[in-house]
């Protein structure tokens, strides 16, 4: 299996270029992004006033991010009120610190993790396993991943560039036994593994899908049970939240779940839907003695004060990746960060730094796709047109510089404005076939090597203009 992971820096067009030529991965892009996408029409059709519904949620998050530091004050007082510890992470070294040093007080030496993109978002287990910690990741996908070294390829189906007969050979080389290439096989062999793991952990780590202001209750949402065992078998439970997944009302939260599920995977309900409220409390039988949520910024502050506040509604259902156009032939890797597809190339140079990926907000024919399948509603093609004009303020490129004053030269000179289209005519003329041109010189070649381009008008704008008013 190909690692398509680029480094800091490292060349985007050439992880695309990668991953267009790996057969085995574009089928298994196909086959994943066509049938969530699929799923996604068919839950929302399914839900009466699903685009009420829609707006609804998005209410609710334009509500909370504006009064965002009152959520979050009631947040912390609600969770300390059920017995749990509040922490502030300023960063992801922040959070990594928080963590090791709970783990430090409360001597816990093994970890169970559940599936959470903040978690991948502050290198977690780098952290852990530099200061000893070993730390098993037991969403199934995620498990698949660890074992290959590799990062997630999506949202909600991380390992979604693995075929079954790769995994097999993941899974047999990782647990040093021939596992069969069959489904069945393959959960088995994965839940033997990992039933062992959770019986030794004392620290079990997830993410927060949605955290309650009012109640102080972390909402985790899963489809495989294991989000359960890692908050119930350890002795102490670490959540980890962007500061942005916080809900003003128990009441708000029906309309998500309604939302996440069918934006994700069509179903109507994800398989477990786990709400934690503290520690547990005397007389019950399941949960952790010590509960702790760490709410981390990570520039989500900054970003909230920025035309790119929107970005925060985001649920990570993982639809507008599905529906995207570009993300459906690359995959997730060549996007280079934590999170990818249109929404990934909204977040991650708004993470960590426009200037480290100045091509991802140019990934995007903007056709709009992920708009229409968002469960918020998030104008995604807004903000990437934003991005492209903040890239273009940091390093502007010579050579495009210089294309713009050039055409501000002409724009601004109706005669040679006009003057310049009667040449391009003229010169392209012959080149085009049956209203189109195969074929473009300099720049206008990295064009034509992969479509065609429309041939000019017979005639210009002007010149029907003048006939019609004649
Ligand atoms: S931007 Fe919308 S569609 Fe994409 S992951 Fe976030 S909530 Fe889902």
């Amino acid at each position: 299996m190909t690692d398509y992971a680029r480094e800091e820096h490292g060349d985007f067009s050439g992880a695309v270029s990668q991953a267009l030529a790996d057969a085995p991965l574009q089928a298994a892009l196909a086959r994943l992004t066509d049938t969530l996408m699929t799923a996604n029409r068919r839950g929302y059709a399914a839900l009466a006033d699903s685009d009420k519904l829609r707006t609804h949620a998005k209410r609710i998050k334009q509500h909370t991010l504006a009064h965002l530091d009152t959520y979050l004050a009631q947040l912390d007082e609600s969770v300390r009120l059920a017995g749990g510890h509040v922490h502030w992470a300023m960063d992801g070294e922040d959070a990594c610190r928080i963590v090791l040093e709970i783990a430090d007080q409360s001597n816990c030496r093994s970890a169970v993790k559940s599936k959470s993109m903040t978690s991948e978002e502050i290198h977690l287990n780098a952290a852990l396993e530099a200061a000893g910690i070993a730390v098993t990741e037991t969403d199934f996908g995620e498990f698949i991943l660890q074992a290959a070294g590799e990062r997630p390829s999506h949202l909600v189906a991380p390992a979604v560039h693995h075929t079954r007969e790769s995994i097999a050979r993941v899974l047999s080389d990782h647990l040093g036994q021939a596992i069969p290439d069959s489904p069945e096989s393959l959960a088995r062999a994965g839940r033997e593994a990992l039933r062992a793991h959770f019986r030794r952990a004392d620290l079990g780590i997830t993410g927060a899908n949605f955290a309650v202001a009012e109640t102080g209750t972390v909402v985790l949402v899963t489809n495989e049970g294991n989000g359960r065992l890692t908050t119930t078998c350890p002795r102490v439970h670490i959540a980890i939240m962007g500061m942005e997944k916080v809900i003003p009302r128990l009441v708000d939260l029906p309309v998500f779940l309604k939302l996440l599920a069918r934006a994700a995977t069509g179903q109507t309900l994800s398989v477990y839907t786990t709400l934690i409220t503290g520690p547990r409390r005397e007389g019950e039988v399941d949960g952790p003695d010590e509960f702790h949520l760490i709410v981390l910024d990570n520039g989500r502050a900054r970003i909230l004060g920025t035309p790119f506040r929107e970005s925060l509604e985001c649920i990570r259902c993982g639809a507008c990746l599905n529906a995207c156009p570009v993300y459906r032939r690359i995959g997730g890797h060549a996007y280079g960060g934590v999170y990818s597809g249109p929404i990934g190339s909204i977040l991650t140079p708004l993470y960590d730094g426009i200037r480290d990926y100045p091509q991802l907000p140019h990934a995007s024919s903007l056709c709009g796709a992920c708009q229409a399948a968002c469960p918020v509603k998030i104008n995604i093609p807004h903000m990437l047109l934003g991005l492209r004009e903040l890239e273009h303020r940091h390093q502007p490129a010579r050579l495009e510089r210089m294309a713009y004053a050039f055409w501000h030269q002409i724009l601004c000179r109706p005669w040679l404005y006009r003057l310049a289209l009667r040449l391009a005519r003229w010169m392209l003329r012959p080149l085009s076939r049956d209203g189109w041109l195969r074929w473009l010189p300099g720049p206008g070649s990295g064009w034509t090597r992969v479509r065609d381009f429309p041939a000019p008008a017979r005639k210009s704008f002007r010149q029907h203009w003048a006939e019609l008013e004649s």
